[in-house]
């Protein structure tokens, strides 16, 4: 049984969900509901079970900086571990009593009458005063428009719901995409399949994975001192800050990696063919940079074909390129994004005047005040929201800098006896306008790729185009001047 009302209404237990709660317990908010769709807590790291999922931001940097973890195993952690990490965090911190997994939100709707969102789940209906979406920015799988791909009569999976039912040996395979799922994909197909056909539209950018395994020490020493792992972490942070320069302002002071992209990509292909068709186009950075050690390795043997003519169609049993050729498949891996910057979670929440976020922001495209709150849509608040997104380092840095907003909101609500809180129009759209200025000059715009960063007006309403130190500053403080506040017009929850 849901409760019919809560103080507050968290969407999603993945890290963002996981954070709300605990971060909202430790300052006395114990009145929360996380709704989840899925069976368990983990969100993206739950549904990603595909071979070879791992992080590509290191572990000691991708998790909370209030649970650091001493027993990764590795630089960069395997799925499993992450998955296990979080489910660990959520119970120690002893607020799993607050999740309801299985429960699918179909609408949000704000009641401006009793200044409450009225949260239709298919359990039932909830009210409550704050709505914090923490669905994801990479939870809805895009499957790609390909002519005939619906009547293909072998198996046909996305990476981010692997079929783990599925026996790959002996099989001919295809991957279609050469994202960061797909870079991990293929060097694990390529051990196990009989043949595979590796679809590239864009060639990427792949540098090497520096991984390796913690020695037993290091662990023992990380777990008896919390500052070393503390400095490691920051040490790992203020690397990665490095690259925010040549992402936002000039493109050329990527030229290091740039050179170990080449080299990477030199070293393990030595056919000059494939290697051109291995060759990125655009500037580094535009897309993700990839990493990886296998990968190239995986594409130079013999059992794998790297294909780069156009994809025209699937018929029952193979994919057909523009040049008319036809490569049978038994199973087809569809590698190829997730639904960005048209979030299926924008369709269910409607807003004061009875708009959803999508209706609001078909036009200009996703916009959100500090990428946290939105105008017409008071007591809302979306962790990882427009313009929040790295392309450099952990996400996870950026949910606990939304945390914080998000939680000195909720003080100054309680100070002052706020019933709502509102971003103003006019700051809104001076916060977009500045982000959009800004990215002008970042490579994401100029570095000549298209990339899921940018929604359908090429407007980049994904990443933050500055340090993420400098995210952080912008969110240490609610900022009431910027917002509507309103006083409670009736005190009595209403049933
Ligand atoms: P993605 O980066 O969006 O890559 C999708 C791939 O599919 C691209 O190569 C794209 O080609 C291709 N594609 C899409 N539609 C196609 C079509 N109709 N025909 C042929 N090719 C098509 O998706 P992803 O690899 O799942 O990664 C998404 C994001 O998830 C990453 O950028 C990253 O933020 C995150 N991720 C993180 C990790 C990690 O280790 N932390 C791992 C996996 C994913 P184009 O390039 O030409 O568009």
């Amino acid at each position: 049984m849901l409760p019919q009302h809560v103080d507050h209404l968290v969407i999603g237990a993945g890290f963002a969900g996981i954070g709300a709660a605990i971060k909202l317990a430790e300052d006395g908010e114990h009145d929360v509901l996380v709704v989840e769709k899925g069976p368990d807590v983990g969100g993206t790291w739950r549904d990603n079970t595909y071979p070879g999922a791992a992080c590509d931001v290191p572990s000691q940097l991708y998790s909370f900086s209030f649970a650091p973890n001493s027993d990764w195993s590795m630089s960069f952690s395997p799925q499993p571990e992450i998955q296990a990490y979080l489910q660990r965090v959520a119970r120690d911190s002893g607020v799993l009593d607050r999740f309801v997994f299985d429960t699918t939100v179909e609408e949000a709707r704000w009641d401006d009458g009793q200044q409450r969102w009225r949260v239709t789940t298919d359990r039932g209906v909830v009210l409550a005063r704050t709505l914090i979406s923490g669905a994801g920015g990479l939870s809805e799988p895009k499957l790609p428009d390909i002519d005939g791909i619906a009547g293909f009569q072998g198996e046909l999976f996305h990476s981010a719901r692997w079929d783990h039912d599925v026996d790959l040996a002996g099989k001919r395979v295809a991957v279609i995409g050469t994202g960061a799922s797909a870079i991990q994909i293929v060097p694990e197909l390529a051990r196990t399949v009989a043949h595979l056909d590796v679809y590239q539209r864009t060639a990427p950018y792949v540098i090497p994975r520096n991984d390796r395994r913690y020695t037993r020490l290091e662990r023992a020493l990380f777990a008896r001192f919390p500052a070393l792992q503390k400095l490691y972490r920051t040490a790992i942070y203020w690397g990665r800050e490095t690259y925010v320069p040549g992402f936002t302002l000039e493109p050329r002071l990527a030229l290091p990696a740039k050179l170990l992209a080449r080299h990477n990509l030199h070293r393990a292909v030595s056919d000059p063919e494939l290697r051109a068709r291995l060759t990125p186009t655009f500037e580094i950075g535009c897309k993700r940079i990839l990493i990886s050690n296998d990968y190239y390795p995986a594409l130079a043997e013999d059992h794998v074909d790297l294909v780069t003519d156009r994809i025209t169609k699937v018929t029952g049993d193979a994919v057909v390129t523009a040049d008319g050729t036809e490569r049978p498949v038994d199973v087809l891996v569809v590698a190829t994004g997730f639904h960005t910057t048209d979030q299926p979670i924008a369709h269910h929440v409607i807003g004061r005047d009875g708009r959803s976020l999508a209706e609001t922001w078909a036009e200009g495209g996703m916009a959100a005040y500090k990428g946290t709150t939105v105008h017409g849509f008071p007591n809302y608040f979306q962790i990882v929201g427009p313009n929040t997104g790295l392309g450099h380092s952990s996400m996870v840095f950026v949910i606990e800098s939304q945390l914080a907003y998000l939680r000195d909101a909720l003080r100054t609500m309680r100070t002052h006896r706020y019933a709502t809180v509102e971003p103003r129009l006019d700051e809104q759209e001076r916060w977009n306008a500045d982000l959009q200025r800004r990215m002008q000059r970042t490579v994401w715009n100029t570095g000549g790729c298209s990339s899921w960063y940018l929604d359908e007006h090429g407007r980049n309403t994904v990443l933050w185009p500055r340090t993420t130190v400098d995210l952080r500053r912008r969110l240490a403080r609610f900022d009431p001047p910027a917002y509507e506040l309103s006083a409670a017009r009736n005190d009595r929850v209403p049933a």
